[in-house]
């Protein structure tokens, strides 16, 4: 098939590139063109493991190519994905002003029957205005059909998420786009439901807050336990065997970030109200969030005391390993907080380091882990990087100024590290 995908971001470019690799051609359109430019040159504009090999190989093969030119994506393919972004606003909806954008844009250069499916993550009623915003802006008599079609890839595991997907979703009212639909993703070997299209939106918002909601609940159930003083990590672990809880997300820490479960979130609960439903539970579970990363802060002060002139080494900056995206990441927050509070910064992440640099200042950035311990008064896990289980921690205590980690990511074994002489902090034990 012929495949337009318009937004060459995270989901966008990674779409893109596995219809391809299946045998699709496809066409990625961004409006920036400076994107456009890195990988027609083979520079990946982001970080994901596996991706530049896959371009690089299907751009190769002439089956992916990238451009500006909205005209000729629309004009050769059947199929046209929207997977622009869709940011929070101030209010905490999300801001489809990008969606619309693009939705007139696809209108003018229609030609002959198009499918236009969202693949961006939208509130419910988003595929209504989607589908009059096309009727009103059409140049010619031509038939189209509006789909929603939510992406669930992670970001650290995108490529491998969207070639085995758990399921795929087709929300339309089109019995030929549905077909066209199963057709295009009839070799993913994942069950396909297809639905409605509001029940197709709402699956992805009530998706991802339910996933957000473990996340806060086995935080909340990691306080009981630092009360207790038991351990919320076998807590997790005798609860998880449960299959009809499951272990996945049940991991405590210092919450969720990035650029879905936030704003996912709030705009999946913004929309219940506008519809006329408080949804209170989603408030409670963005509060459990946001104090996690207070009650870091709280732990650092417990065991240093007076952060001022201070040196707190920050070992991870992404939003989760795996990725360079620092959107709505942790350790932001929790940055800013030391240093309001007069603590200089040391930092490393193996690879976010470039883009926090744009989202942070005054931040000693640092060439690897040990570099960040050297002189420090305290060590944060930030992220769960898999090559800080593996450091050298008798370096690392060697380097520090004073030995004391406060793990936001319960990445260590606290009586290992208590024997090692380090003062160790984490979340719920
Ligand atoms: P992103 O910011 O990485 O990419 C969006 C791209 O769209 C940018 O490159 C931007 O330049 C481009 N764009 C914006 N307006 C445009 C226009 N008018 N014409 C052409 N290009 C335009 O965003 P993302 O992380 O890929 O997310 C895209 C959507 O997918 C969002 O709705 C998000 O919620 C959803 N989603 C994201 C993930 C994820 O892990 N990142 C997972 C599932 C769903």
């Amino acid at each position: 098939m012929n495949i337009c995908i318009v937004g060459t971001g995270y989901v966008g470019l990674v779409t893109g590139t596995i219809f391809a690799h299946k045998g699709h051609t496809v066409i990625c359109i961004d409006k920036e063109e400076d994107k456009i430019q890195m990988l027609k040159e083979g520079i990946m504009p982001i970080y994901e493991p596996g991706l530049e090999e896959m371009v690089k190989s299907n751009a190769a093969e002439g089956r992916l190519r990238f451009s500006t030119d909205m005209a000729e994506g629309v004009k050769s393919s059947q199929i046209i994905f929207i997977a622009v972004g869709t940011p929070p606003r101030a209010d905490g909806r999300a801001d489809l002003s990008y969606i619309e954008q693009v939705a007139r844009q696809i209108a003018r250069h229609m030609n002959e029957y198009k499918i236009v499916v969202e693949k961006s993550t939208v509130p419910v009623q988003t595929g209504e205005k989607v589908q009059m915003t096309i009727e009103r802006n059409i140049k010619e008599a031509v038939e189209f059909d509006v789909v929603s079609n939510p992406e669930f890839l992670k970001e650290g595991s995108a490529i491998e998420d969207a070639l085995n997907p758990d399921r795929i979703v087709v929300g339309t009212s089109s019995e030929r786009a549905r077909k066209v639909m199963e057709e295009l993703y009839k070799d993913f070997n994942a069950p396909i439901i297809t639905t409605d299209v509001k029940s197709a939106e709402i699956i992805k918002h009530a998706a991802n807050s339910f996933l957000a909601l473990k996340i806060s609940y086995i935080n909340a159930v990691a306080n009981v336990c630092e009360l207790a003083g038991a351990n919320v990590m076998e807590v997790a672990k005798g609860m998880g065997l449960d299959r009809r809880i499951g272990r996945r997300f049940l991991y405590a820490g210092l919450g969720y970030g990035g650029s879905c479960f936030p704003k996912d979130i709030d705009a999946f609960a913004r929309i219940s109200q506008e519809l006329g439903y408080e949804f209170p539970m989603l408030r409670q579970v963005q509060q459990i969030n946001r104090e996690q990363r207070t009650k870091l802060i709280k732990k650092i002060e417990e065991e240093i005391w007076i952060l001022k002139g201070k040196t707190i080494g920050i070992l991870g900056l992404a939003f989760k390993p795996n990725t360079d995206d620092m959107r709505e990441a942790p350790a932001i927050t929790i940055i800013e907080e030391l240093q309001k509070r007069g603590a200089a910064i040391k930092a490393y992440d193996p690879k976010a380091m470039n883009n926090a640099k744009s989202v942070l200042d005054k931040v000693e950035y640092c060439q690897d882990p040990y570099g960040a311990a050297k002189d420090a008064d305290c060590l944060v896990i930030a992220t769960e990087w898999n090559e800080f289980k593996e450091m050298d921690l008798t370096k690392i205590k060697q380097l520090m100024n004073h030995p004391t980690i406060v793990d936001g990511r319960n990445i260590f074994d606290p009586k290992k590290m208590i024997e090692m002489g380090f003062n160790y902090r984490s979340v719920g034990r």
